[in-house]
């Protein structure tokens, strides 16, 4: 089923999905291909640029990874760190007024963003559940985001309501869907994914190798932005925080930093530390700076 006849013998593309041993290649032209992959190869990714060639025999091989921008990573069953989504543009990084939000997971996802790199956007799903749910306490962690300067968008994914928005922030993009369990994401990728992009994500299914469920896909949406879609990757671990992608999770921090006595300060235990007056003049949110001392104790350096 290979055998485009106006296919040229090789060429650039992206990978859409893998399917076993195969993997499903958009080509430049935009045809879809279905390429065998050399073992030296296994950490190709979705969302991966490749080069692939035609084979003797019909078939065509994805033969080379191209540089990537970013790549988001998650261990296996073993603990080995293996790739599942390349070349992101956005983190959505979704939270709901039920189940509440978990800050401080809200700010590994932010981190994370930041190491990739990759921008962020902040969706508040639910919104039909804001008044019933919410509390002065809430209300006043989400507005410390805002204030920062995160991108914020409230959307109920049930009403279809606000999803325009998030359509509108991937246009142009490579976006994928990330967050705490229970808080839509699935429901707000099933909005954002045309019917007919589905059915390509499905392709693998019907061939001879089958499609594994845990396998990140990439659509193309209607927008014209690209979503990067699979459950596994929508809860992907949060591993190995260094201190200093952990600091740019805080960007109101930036304003004091040259002012710490010690250029190598942490804003722990300190003397001199601008960080700290900061907090202590009320400059600086006492709730952010918490989960910062949380999380920093996290830090492997
Ligand atoms: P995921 O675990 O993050 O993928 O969350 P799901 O998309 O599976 O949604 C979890 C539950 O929240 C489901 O029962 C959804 O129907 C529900 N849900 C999703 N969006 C909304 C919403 O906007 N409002 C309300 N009230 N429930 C929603
Ligand atoms: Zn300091």
């Amino acid at each position: 089923e290979n055998t485009h006849t106006l296919l040229p013998p090789s060429g650039t593309g992206q990978v859409i999905t893998r399917f076993g041993a195969d993997l499903l290649v958009e080509t430049a032209g935009g045809e879809l291909l279905r390429c065998t992959t050399r073992r030296k190869l296994d950490q190709v990714a979705c969302g991966d640029a490749v080069r692939w060639e035609r084979q003797a025999q019909g078939n065509a091989a994805v033969t080379e990874i191209l540089p990537r921008r970013n790549v988001l990573e998650r261990p296996d069953f073993r603990g080995k760190l293996r790739p599942v989504a390349a070349n992101i543009d956005l983190l959505i990084v979704v939270t709901s007024w039920q189940p509440a939000p978990l800050w401080e997971m809200l700010d590994r996802y932010l981190i994370a963003a930041r190491r990739l790199p990759a921008e962020v956007l902040v969706v508040m799903n639910k919104a039909d559940l804001r008044a019933a749910q919410t509390t002065p306490e809430m209300e006043a962690c989400l507005a410390e985001y805002e204030a920062v300067g995160y991108p914020i968008l409230h959307v109920c994914a049930d009403q279809q309501a606000g999803i325009d928005a998030v359509s509108a922030a991937i246009q142009g993009r490579t976006a994928i869907v990330v967050g705490q369990s229970g808080v839509g994401k699935s429901s707000i990728a099933a909005q954002l994914l045309p019917d007919e992009a589905i059915r390509v994500g499905e392709i693998g299914q019907t061939g001879e190798g089958r499609h594994t469920t845990t396998s990140a896909t990439l659509y193309r949406l209607p927008s014209g932005g690209t979503l990067i879609d699979s459950p596994g990757v929508r809860d992907f671990g949060l591993v190995g925080l260094d201190f200093s992608t952990l600091q740019g999770g805080f960007p109101e921090f930036g304003a004091y930093l040259g002012e710490c006595r010690f250029n190598n300060c942490t804003h722990n235990h300190e003397p001199g530390c601008a960080i700290k007056a900061a907090v202590s003049a009320g400059k600086i949110p006492p709730r952010r700076f918490a989960r910062y001392l949380n999380l920093l104790a996290d830090c492997n350096g």
